[in-house]
């Protein structure tokens, strides 16, 4: 049996299903603050919050689980700099709750949910896994230190970075429903079906368009990483920490231009400010995903990722 924490949000909620497709039992545990109760698609699901020690050390024994997938965390870089307090609790509190639950209940194995945020601006790209950590916001300074938490600990992880997720399932079951939504293929897609303008944020960085580039990997992608990350867990390997992206960048306008020819509509744009803290590019050198676990994405051409999102889009 899994525990999947955050099981009923976005990547959560594609981790649960690929994980039942490969045969494992699994029983979420969300608080529903971010996630749908309709995205576990039938799987047992706990309602409770990840700082509830006692609920989640009563979840692993009751379902006498063998190892936790820890997705559930609050995961805005702009509202981690407004609410840093919040940021802390979830989710470096959060970890150490769940640890503790884990050492409490005997359960030894976990694969966690971390992201290229950690980093920062990195000196060079692609981005390995040794890159140096130099968060720039207070959403990558808590994962470092969820990061950090699960090091101390006695658990064997798997820990996974992940690059920009994106897409959807590809039968739309499974979608990206974020409220407030502040990523670029959702915001590009509402704004190509609202008849909107999107705004470029920047387009005087070093790059060959001038705008960010960014390594779009597909949520299914992300899922399988997950199921083969907790098998070589419960065959009694050793954890490790991968990154997990494309290993090639798209800029804004490469999005946008994507988005038009999936819509098939006029997608208006405008050029604002740059964001803050937005560094120029990020990419991913992804080969110890592929050399330790088998993982390679599957959906890495950016039109199949902006199709899946686009039916997957929700009114
Ligand atoms: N972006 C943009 N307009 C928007 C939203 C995002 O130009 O309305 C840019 C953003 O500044 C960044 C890139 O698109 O350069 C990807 O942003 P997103 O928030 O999707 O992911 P991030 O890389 O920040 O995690």
């Amino acid at each position: 049996m899994l525990l999947v924490t955050g099981g009923a949000g976005y990547i959560g909620s594609h981790a649960t299903r690929a994980l039942a497709a490969a045969g494992h039992d699994v029983v979420v545990y969300d608080d529903l603050s971010e996630g749908f109760s309709d995205a576990v698609l039938g799987k047992p699901l706990v309602v409770g919050d990840i700082l509830d020690t006692e609920k989640l050390q009563k979840t692993l024994k009751d379902h006498a689980v063998d190892a936790v997938l820890h997705f559930a965390a609050r995961c805005y870089v702009g509202e981690s700099m407004q609410k840093p307090d919040l940021y802390w609790r979830v989710n470096r509190d959060g970890t150490r709750s769940l640890l503790k639950a884990m050492a409490g209940a005997g359960v030894g194995k976990l694969v966690f949910s971390s992201t290229c945020a950690v980093y920062g601006v990195p000196d060079s790209v692609p981005m390995h896994e040794d890159t140096p950590h130099r968060p720039l916001s207070v959403y990558g300074e808590t994962k470092a230190a969820m990061e950090g938490e699960i090091a101390d600990s006695d658990v064997e992880a798997v820990v996974f970075r992940y690059f920009n997720a994106a897409g959807a399932s590809s039968d739309a079951v499974l979608g990206e429903r974020h409220d407030p939504e502040t990523h670029l293929i959702p915001l590009a897609l509402m704004a190509a079906r609202d008849g909107a303008t999107l705004t470029i944020n920047g387009d005087d960085y070093p790059t060959p368009d001038g705008t960010c580039v960014r390594d779009y990997i597909h949520v299914m992608d992300l899922a399988d990483a997950h199921v083969a990350g907790v098998q070589r867990l419960l065959a009694g390997n050793s954890g490790l920490t991968a990154n997990l992206g494309s290993g090639r960048g798209y800029s804004v306008l490469e999005i946008v231009e994507a988005v038009r020819r999936v819509t098939g509509r006029p997608l208006a744009t405008q050029v604002g400010p740059r964001r803050p803290g937005d560094p120029p590019a990020l990419y991913a050198r992804a080969e110890r995903a592929e050399s330790e676990l088998g993982w390679r994405p599957q959906f890495t051409d950016i039109q199949v990722i902006v199709e899946h999102a686009w039916r997957a889009l929700r009114d």
